[in-house]
């Protein structure tokens, strides 16, 4: 069993926290507790300035998705609202899958009813009577935490019709994954809940124009959902005021692998990788940390004598890697870095959904190559160049996400890393995959 929500959490109890702020301090599991710890504030506030308002403060904050693809949380909102179709639906995505992600589940665990509210007001916004919890199914805790707390709210007229008295109809329902990652794939995610097979569709249209059953959809991730209560709470300008001008607001971290002190972490944007992993306590005694995996099996490595890269969408993207979703998974001068390829390698060939042949031809010709790689030496050459053949055909050519990333940490830990150096060529010396194209 994982650990409970606030083990996970080292830094609770520190007063600067914001989206972290409850964890560890509140009963998950009353309602009355989140209410004396400021909760539903936000909610009142929603209801005084009314929908259009809520949104231009979500615009003003500048939130993007904390989901992975960072896309403005507002620019989704007003495009909905603006749908002359109706109804309208809202999707929290809770199928947290991404390796190294345990953020959304830390915060249900913890902070369940700050869902059930930012969910509120994000239908209210949008102009949603329904909403919908698309829950990872190996989260049995964050389940349980969950339903207590839509529970609660129902009862104290938090959810249901005419909410506190405005007129405003909403109810939220929980719909578990069944364990396949491509169901986070917001499309996959509208397939399962029709009852169809979890397949991603093309986009456009865009969830925002065609989602779920075909109508106006917002779908957003746990964390990003429950920014809208600080942004609520400060007005969006003054949220805005946290972290850096293009990357606005506090950010959760996902700390795993070879640190002192793993764990869900709270900084504003821009600190340094070097401070969020002092904070983890760094390598464990008598090693080094080698590299670190940025943005999860999707993103890229960063070495370790790079520690100093600012943590935004903008900085990581400059230093050729990804912020994702705040995957920091660290990797010591103990750790076989062709192993964790292999197994990164492994993962998206099972859970490619097979639907387009390059993902679903490229992600095992991907392992394949690997597996000679990291055993048979002597032929590397030809893999790499097979590798960079099939990686660019599922980049350029996958329908979603899941095949178009399906490469990356490869070759970034081929380009980056030099994890495979090549065999000396034409007796000309060795050279590493990273200073030469084969
Ligand atoms: P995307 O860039 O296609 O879209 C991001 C969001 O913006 C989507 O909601 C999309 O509908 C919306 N959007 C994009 N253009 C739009 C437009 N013109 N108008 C209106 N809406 C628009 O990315 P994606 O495929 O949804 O997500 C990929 C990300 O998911 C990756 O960064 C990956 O790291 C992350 N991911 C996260 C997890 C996790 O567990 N958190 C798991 C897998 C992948
Ligand atoms: Fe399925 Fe992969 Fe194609 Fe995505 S890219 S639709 S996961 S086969």
């Amino acid at each position: 069993p994982e650990p409970p929500a606030e083990a996970a959490v080292p830094q609770a109890g520190d007063p600067e926290l914001v989206l972290l702020r409850r964890i560890g301090t509140v009963d998950p599991e009353s309602l009355d507790d989140y209410r004396a710890a400021g909760g539903y504030n936000a909610l009142r506030q929603a209801f005084k300035i009314g929908p259009a308002r809520v949104i231009q403060e979500v615009l003003d904050s500048g939130l993007v998705g904390r989901g992975g693809a960072a896309f403005p949380t507002g620019r989704k909102w007003d495009a909905t609202a603006r749908q002359p179709d109706r109804p309208k639906y809202l999707i929290c995505n809770a199928d947290e899958s991404e390796p190294g992600t345990f953020k959304d589940r830390v915060v249900i665990e913890g902070d369940p009813f700050s869902l059930v509210e930012s969910m509120t007001i994000a239908g209210y916004a949008i102009g949603a009577t329904h909403g919908y919890v698309y829950l990872r199914g190996e989260y049995p805790r964050a389940l349980q935490r969950l339903e207590n707390a839509l529970a609660a709210a129902r009862e104290r007229n938090l959810l249901g019709t005419d909410i506190l008295g405005t007129g405003f109809d909403f109810d939220i329902e929980v719909r578990r994954g069944a364990g396949a990652y491509i169901c986070g794939e917001e499309t996959a995610i509208f397939n399962s809940i029709e009852g169809e097979r979890g397949e991603p569709r093309s986009k456009p249209p865009f969830p925002v124009e065609k989602g779920l059953f075909g109508k106006p959809t917002v779908i957003n991730n746990v964390e990003t959902l429950i920014n809208v209560l600080p942004i609520l709470e400060m007005g969006g300008p003054g949220y805005a005021a946290i972290g850096t001008g293009r990357s606005t607001g506090p950010k959760l971290f996902c700390v795993s692998g070879t640190v002192r002190r793993p764990g869900i972490y709270e900084l504003p944007f821009g600190a340094t990788l070097r401070e969020l992993l002092e904070l983890a306590g760094g390598a464990p005694e008598g090693r080094e940390i080698r590299a670190v995996l940025l943005g999860g099996a999707a993103g890229g490595f960063v070495r370790g004598d790079e520690l100093d890269i600012p943590l935004t969408f903008e900085g990581t993207r400059e230093a050729g890697t990804t912020l994702g979703s705040g995957v920091i998974l660290v990797l010591d001068d103990t750790v076989d870095l062709g192993g964790v390829l292999l197994r990164i390698a492994q993962f998206f060939r099972d859970e490619s959904c097979g639907q387009c042949v390059p993902c679903r031809v490229g992600t095992v010709r991907q392992e394949e190559a690997l597996h000679r790689m990291v055993n048979a030496p002597a032929g590397r050459r030809t893999d790499l160049t097979l590798l960079r053949e099939v990686g660019g055909a599922m980049r350029d050519a996958s329908i979603c996400g899941l095949g178009q990333t399906a490469w990356n940490a490869v070759e970034s830990a081929i380009d980056r890393l030099g994890v495979f150096p090549l065999e000396p060529a034409g007796g000309s010396g060795g050279t590493s995959a990273g200073t030469e194209q084969p």
